[in-house]
């Protein structure tokens, strides 16, 4: 099945759910980083989360989600924007921590911390919000973040299942929002049906679809709205390394040359590496002037 999410309206509009497939940008994230079933797990449930918010917002706006967290994976930073591009990466991709039920704890790995979402909305200001992570699980600490910064009252379930081999076998989850105007009663039932549905993950492995996993909720009192295929990209060049390189300015650069004679950049998000070697360093140099 390709990754896509789908939006749709519950509940006479006053509830709004998305719900996404991501087994393969997941795994294509998994293969990029050598991620082990932890760490797979961890990035996977926030490029998860962060490629649906990313749907929420309109045309060019950018979203960067920050996770500081002071456990053993470190930091995780997803960006994603309103096409269904994603990317992100890990600063520990070797971890493997289990809970004694063998499930995969994820809430340990990352630790206690913030979370930061930032909101490049193309004019001249960036909007950054944070809040604390509650239990490092990434779907409650973002149904935390829309609930305290955003005000808006939201269920959030994401899941990643993973394979002794690190390869990933299912990923995706929903985030559902209560609108102005719903009822009481509406909110009870939606409670208690997330309490009685199955791991997102499992859902996905049984081949449920995200327009199956939404009718789980909604029991179909639900109209959909639009479909958008999801996919792990980066926007990185050679170009945007050389202009970070000529920041950096002629002293330092003329350092390098001298000291190394070469440089090796690599790309965060997608591991490419792009190499500059003397002539490129003296080109570059010369740039700054
Ligand atoms: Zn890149």
């Amino acid at each position: 099945m390709k990754d896509y999410l789908v939006k749709a309206y519950a509940f006479e509009g006053t509830v709004r759910i998305y719900a996404a497939n991501t087994t393969n940008l997941v795994s294509h994230a998994q293969e990029i980083h050598d991620l082990w079933p932890t760490s797979a797990a961890a990035l996977g449930r926030l490029l998860t989360g962060g490629v649906i918010m990313g749907a929420m917002y309109k045309k060019d706006d950018e979203l960067t989600i920050r996770l500081d967290g002071d456990g053993s994976i470190g930091g995780m930073v997803v960006t994603t924007n309103a096409h269904g591009d994603v990317r992100g990466y890990v600063s520990n991709p070797h971890v493997f921590l289990q809970y004694n039920s063998g499930k995969l704890n994820v809430g340990q790995a990352v630790g206690n911390g913030q979370i930061h979402i930032t909101k490049d909305l193309k004019v001249r200001d960036m909007f950054t919000s944070s809040s604390e992570i509650q239990t490092g699980e990434i779907a409650e600490d973002l149904a935390y973040y829309f609930t305290v910064s955003e005000q808006i009252p939201s269920a959030v379930g994401l899941g990643v299942l993973v394979n002794d081999d690190n390869s990933i076998i299912a990923s995706g989850g929903f985030i559902l929002q209560i609108m102005p105007g719903c009822k009481e009663e509406t909110i009870q039932l939606i409670e208690e049906r997330i309490s009685q549905i199955k791991p997102v993950s499992q859902m996905i492995e049984e081949g449920l679809t995200p327009e199956n996993i939404i009718a789980e909720i909604t029991k179909g009192d639900h109209q959909f709205l639009e479909e958008l295929p999801l996919k792990y990209t980066c926007n990185c060049s050679r170009e945007k390394f050389e202009k970070g390189l000529i920041s950096l300015g002629e002293e330092q650069l003329t350092e390098i040359l001298q000291e190394d004679g070469q440089i090796e950049t690599n790309c965060h998000f997608c591991n490419t590496k792009y190499h500059f070697n003397k002539e490129e360093i003296k080109s570059l140099i010369e740039e700054t002037k």
